[in-house]
């Protein structure tokens, strides 16, 4: 019986290089109590909270994000990998292991003082989060929470977060 939303999430070996343990989320959210739990839990911490929009990075920000911010009654915006936003858009470039990502939104997606939940699967090395948090900033809105289901602590990412003043939430963490 799973009683955890960490019982959901299938673990990959060797996806995408040799070495590498993959935490598949796609076994939590194709589970009807599973995807619920996660959903419920992420929004626990902002309740009181102001957040006029969610910001989901993709991919499986997507889903995440555009469940919680049903939840909530808020607007969703996609953080998109270059080249997918068919409007105006600024951009965030950020240090992949090898080389280099980058990150865009909608330069209209966002207003000056809008407070604004960031949510993405999973937390590893942060880089990806901070692009997004460095686009929400660049408009003038603020980020009041980084929700994830996953972080992966070994890697830095909540360290990074936090240094930059960020309230970080993870459902749960693997080694
Ligand atoms: P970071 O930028 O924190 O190093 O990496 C986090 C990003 O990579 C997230 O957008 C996340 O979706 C993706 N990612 C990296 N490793 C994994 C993994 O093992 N499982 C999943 N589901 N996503 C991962």
């Amino acid at each position: 019986m799973k009683k955890n939303v960490k019982d959901y999430i299938r673990t990959i070996v060797d996806f995408p290089h040799e070495g590498i343990l993959f935490r598949d989320v796609t076994t939590l959210f194709a589970d009807a109590r599973g995807f619920r739990m996660a959903i419920d839990q992420l929004l626990t911490p902002y309740a009181g909270t102001r957040i006029d929009k969610v910001a989901g990075l993709e991919a499986r920000g997507f889903i995440l994000g555009g469940a919680v911010a049903h939840q909530l009654s808020t607007g969703f915006v996609p953080i998109r990998k270059k080249g997918k936003l068919p409007g105006q858009t600024i951009s965030q470039a950020y240090t992949l292991e090898y080389g280099e990502a980058v990150v865009e939104v909608h330069d209209d997606a966002f207003q000056p003082g809008e407070k604004i939940l960031l949510v993405d699967d999973l937390l590893a090395t942060g880089g990806t989060a901070e692009a997004g948090i460095k686009l929400i900033e660049r408009l003038g809105a603020e980020v009041v929470g980084c929700a994830f289901v996953i972080d992966l602590p070994e890697l830095g990412g909540r360290k990074k977060l936090e240094a930059m003043g960020m309230d970080v939430y993870a459902l749960c963490e693997f080694e």
